[in-house]
């Protein structure tokens, strides 16, 4: 059976791009796809802002199994996304995450391991020793052990995944639209059509929120109340003399992370609950990294004593404030209303499963490939939130 609805993607972001992807791909798919963007340079949105990291290390086997199935896309992503034969690049660097424990964040680590290796992730646990031997620039003297990804992560370039999607889409047919989404008409549990800031109506088979940190405001506007909000996350990029050899992303027990990128390091940090409001603005806080970042960098590896601080960004990501997760599928009262929301800081690696997921449950009305019905808007209203333990 063919699907012939016009679906109405708000967000041409990698998630938006990534559903538009999947559905036009479908043999089952016989309507059309129309992206509205209202960004056209794309600067602004949380994917042209990304460190564009893939893990598995996760502790929800749906948010492994999404990583797992980021992987196996990456290995074949030229006969997925070409459009001309040509090889897509990503610059995909395979390397593990390490994470670092102190005493007391042992047990959640082998719980975590234990969770990973059941859903088949090669990683590796090490001690202190391991540690200083394996990475013998880290300071280990108040760390207990570690975890280390032995296969399938890395970082690739966000950006390039994003025009990857969003170029294939387009080949397939998709229209990107650059324009502001400015409201929805819904009437008897359905939206019809959705309104520009222009006063234009685009009217719908369905609708999908991919509207990243703006996404409450998409859903206000079909009067649902979405917990996701738009959080500043900074990134600051430095070099350092000193060689580190086969550096990974390092996460330290204060949470502070940093990588390699080329001769470079990025580093970067979420700030306490309490010191992370609702924000939308670019600013940067340089008194932050004097204070907060480099001192904790100094300690874990002493050759960043002297390092020299060379770029800094502000990017937002949508933050679900129930627990972090994805919020996906549609609504329960609003059913051609598709939500695709709240990834917090892990959507780029999220990108093809969810774009898959999304696309599966608009031609089939449900999943097929992989099972994410525990991300449902319905947790939202019950608050029966998934308690991912390794949030970065
Ligand atoms: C600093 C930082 C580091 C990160 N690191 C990682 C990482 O290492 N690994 C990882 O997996 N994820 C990471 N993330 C998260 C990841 O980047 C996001 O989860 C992902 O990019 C979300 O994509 P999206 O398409 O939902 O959102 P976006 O890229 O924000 O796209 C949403 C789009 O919707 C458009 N839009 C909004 N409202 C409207 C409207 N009314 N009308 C028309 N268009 C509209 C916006 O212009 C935007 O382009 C990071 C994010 C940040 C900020």
């Amino acid at each position: 059976m063919q699907i012939s609805q016009d679906i109405v993607i708000i967000g041409g972001g990698v998630i938006g791009s990534s559903i538009a992807y999947f559905l036009t791909v479908s043999d089952d798919f016989d309507g059309t796809v129309t992206v509205i963007e209202k960004d056209p340079s794309f600067e602004f949105g949380s994917t042209g802002r990304s460190w564009g990291g893939v893990r598995q290390q996760f502790s929800t086997p749906e948010n492994i199994r999404m990583s797992q199935y980021a992987q196996e896309f990456l290995g074949n992503i030229t006969r997925h996304l070409s459009t001309d034969g040509a090889p897509v690049n990503v610059a995909y660097v395979e390397r593990g995450y390490l994470f670092l424990a102190k005493d007391w964040q042992i047990p959640v680590l082998y719980g975590n391991h234990t969770i990973q290796r059941g859903e088949g992730v090669e990683v590796g646990l090490l001690d202190a020793d391991d540690l200083a031997r394996g990475f013998p620039w880290l300071n280990v003297s108040d760390l207990a052990g570690g975890s280390f990804g032995l296969k399938g992560e890395g970082w690739l370039d966000a950006y390039s995944l994003h025009q990857a999607f969003r170029k294939k889409a387009i080949s397939q047919g998709a229209k990107y639209l650059t324009a502001e989404a400015a409201g929805l008409t819904c009437d008897k549990g359905q939206v019809l059509a959705i309104t520009l800031s222009d006063g234009t109506e685009i009217s719908c088979g369905a609708v999908v929120n991919a509207a990243g940190p703006a996404a409450s405001d998409v859903a206000a506007w079909a009067g649902i109340d979405l917990a996701v909000r738009s959080r500043k996350r900074l990134g600051f990029s430095f070099s350092c003399r000193e060689s580190i050899d086969h550096c990974p992303l390092v996460i330290d027990p204060s949470g502070v992370h940093f990588r390699p990128e080329g001769q470079q390091f990025l580093v970067g940090c979420s700030p306490d609950p309490e010191n992370d409001p609702d924000c939308t603005d670019f600013e940067i806080d340089y008194g932050w990294f004097d204070e907060h970042i480099w001192p904790i960098l100094a300690h874990r590896v002493p050759a960043f004593e002297a390092i020299k601080l060379e770029n800094a960004w502000a990017g937002h990501y949508a933050y679900n404030l129930l627990d972090q997760n994805a919020v996906l599928g549609p609504h329960p009262d609003i059913r051609n209303f598709y939500f695709a929301n709240g990834f917090s800081g892990h959507g780029l690696q999220q990108s093809p499963a969810v774009g898959r997921a999304i696309a599966e449950l608009i031609l089939f009305g449900g999943y097929r490939s992989l099972d994410l019905s525990r991300f449902s808007f319905s947790r939202m209203v019950t608050e029966k939130a998934i308690l991912e333990h390794n949030v970065v």
